[in-house]
């Protein structure tokens, strides 16, 4: 089994590792595949889109035509993790910043985001927060973050931090504002390597 890890820019050897501990722990073979090229996500069974800059990531995503095998992906129901900048990506709708400057997004969550919700003051912090789907607090590093301000009707809520949705989940596919792989908690991975 090969799971894809976009590698254009962003987060990639840190969710790389996690991933790959992360299977190890759960016993599944599988090798994690950093990816900068169309041609290799048919033939995965699972895709991480890391954190980053939405923007640079989007346009080299569609560039290298990534992006459409990514769409193709999803509509076949594997298991799709964006964090942070992915999470972005894989909203419908990036609010009026991404309309504003015509920022491309992949579309696959009846989503809407709020890029750098957490304003200059807090562009970067770490929180315990409550998540249903674990059985203790869950400590979330936040890098000038996205959050989710609207959800459709299909959006199950992992994770929400003060007035905002910070984390969701669509059939297999699932977006955290926060960055899982910047930790040594790997309960997320676990969670995301459980769906496949
Ligand atoms: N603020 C970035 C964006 O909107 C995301 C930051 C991150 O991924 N750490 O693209």
């Amino acid at each position: 089994m090969q799971i894809a890890v976009i590698a254009i820019q962003g987060n990639i050897s840190e969710h790389i590792n996690s991933a790959q501990s992360t299977l190890l722990a759960m016993d599944i073979q599988a090798t994690v595949i950093p990816v900068r090229r169309s041609g290799i996500i048919p033939s995965c069974s699972a895709i991480i889109l890391p954190g980053g800059e939405s923007t640079t990531l989007g346009r080299l995503m569609e560039q290298k035509g990534i992006d459409t095998e990514i769409k193709k992906a999803a509509s076949s129901g594997i298991p799709i993790m964006g964090t942070c900048a992915g999470l972005v990506l894989l909203a419908k709708d990036g609010g009026e910043q991404v309309r504003r400057t015509g920022q491309k997004l992949l579309g696959l969550m009846d989503i809407s985001v709020d890029r750098n919700a957490f304003g200059r003051q807090r562009e970067s912090f770490e929180v315990p927060i409550e998540m249903p789907i674990l059985k203790s607090p869950y400590n979330a590093v936040f890098i000038r973050a996205p959050a989710i301000t609207r959800i459709g009707p299909d959006i199950e809520i992992l994770a929400r931090f003060e007035t905002y949705m910070v984390a969701v989940k669509q059939g297999n596919i699932i977006g955290l504002a926060f960055h899982p792989e910047l930790t040594d908690d790997q309960r997320i991975h676990h969670y995301f390597f459980s769906l496949l």
